[in-house]
């Protein structure tokens, strides 16, 4: 007998399947971490900042929607021009070392077709950001996985072998290590023939950054997005930095897919975020204290907890079932995050929310 929901999928799967490209019936989309719409709900699963971003941002957006929205009748400079300056001034590098994207996780999609489609498989370490293979399955982009260590420690030795590109973020995803700037730049001494990407989205909360390499490496690419330590996840704005010649393939690749990835009001908000240095600094600041705080308290809860460089934590309790542990979370109201895959099954991830927060999850993991 077929019940009525197994009746409802198959239906659905035959009628939509039908009309799907061959490219559609073979992905594996990644599955973003849940944005329930509840009230009192303690968010700690998608690593969004808990404050929120400079008030300059939202004053630049009103200014740019003006009283009438009459601006948005124009289409946006489609190179961003406006934020490349502002970052550029930042990081004190060129407006033309950098590629502007909506969200970096745009960034990245054109970096897989732009940048790192060989021959070769490319590599990345086997505990990572879910999205890489994602994006490898998307455009057909062989890979291979490299194991981190105990610890979820990532050793550069493992990547000094012929291979089509690299990629890993520092801080590393969802582990939340690091690895120093030297590290990093004895790969590219070794690495000449294909391209490195160090995505950074975390970088701000206790990394070293890439980018002042740049210069020296014409191979190196380095993301940043302003979701995590400037609080515009919903702004959808990331960038890439490195030589003239790699950015000129993403642009390509821009070009050919969306010539407008940024709208009027993320160009505004955006440039006002990097304006606001001393605000930025007192939030990011704000959010590494709360992790000390956090992690002493769960080591206290007998909490094995991985040394963080990132706005979130990787724990695992050495006698409490990570999955039963996030459910049990859940039904108070606290969303972490719980990877079902291997190696990893036993942690969370924890964002570091604000004191109060946190204090909430420190309780209620109490209880
Ligand atoms: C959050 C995150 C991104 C994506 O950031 P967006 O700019 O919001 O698309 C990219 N890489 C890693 C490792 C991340 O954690």
């Amino acid at each position: 007998m077929i019940t009525a929901s197994a009746k409802l999928c198959a239906t659905n799967f035959l009628t939509m399947s039908r009309y799907w490209s061959d490219v559609a019936k073979g992905l594996t989309p990644y599955v973003p971490g849940e944005q329930p719409k509840l009230a009192n709900l303690v968010k700690l699963n998608t690593n969004e900042n808990p404050y929120p971003p400079s008030p300059l941002v939202s004053q630049a957006i009103q200014a740019e929607l003006g009283e009438t929205g009459n601006n948005l009748r124009r289409y946006p400079d489609p190179n961003s021009e406006a934020v490349k300056a502002a970052i550029a001034r930042y990081h004190q590098i060129e407006a033309n070392q950098i590629f502007i994207g909506n969200g970096s996780d745009e960034v990245l999609a054109h970096v897989f077709l732009g940048l790192l489609k060989h021959r070769l498989p490319i590599l990345f370490p086997d505990i990572t950001y879910s999205f890489y293979p994602v994006y490898c399955g998307l455009y057909q982009v062989p890979f291979r996985t490299v194991p981190l260590h105990d610890g979820f420690v990532l050793r550069i030795d493992d990547y000094l072998v012929p291979n089509g590109g690299i990629i890993f973020p520092n801080p590393n995803a969802p582990t939340g290590r690091a690895i120093a700037l030297a590290q990093i730049e004895r790969l590219l001494q070794v690495n000449t023939d294909s391209v490195v990407v160090i995505d950074e989205a975390y970088v701000d909360f206790g990394g070293e950054t890439a980018i002042p390499l740049i210069t020296k490496y014409p191979n190196l690419l380095v993301i940043q997005t302003l979701s995590k330590a400037r609080s515009l996840a919903g702004l959808r704005v990331g960038f890439a930095a490195g030589h003239v010649d790699l950015i000129e393939a993403l642009t390509r690749v821009k070009d050919s897919f969306n010539s407008y990835p940024l709208d009027r009001l993320a160009i505004a908000g955006a440039v006002a975020a990097y304006e606001d240095v001393a605000y930025f600094e007192q939030t990011r600041q704000a959010v590494m204290a709360t992790r000390e705080r956090l992690t002493a308290r769960l080591a206290s809860l007998g909490f094995e907890v991985i040394p963080s460089s990132a706005n979130f934590v990787f724990v695992r309790h050495p006698n409490r079932d990570a999955r039963q542990l996030m459910l049990a979370l859940r039904r108070q109201n606290i969303l972490v995050r719980h990877f079902d895959l291997p190696r990893i099954e036993q942690y969370l991830r924890i964002t570091i929310g604000t004191d109060a927060e946190c204090d909430a999850l420190v309780k209620a993991l109490g209880n």
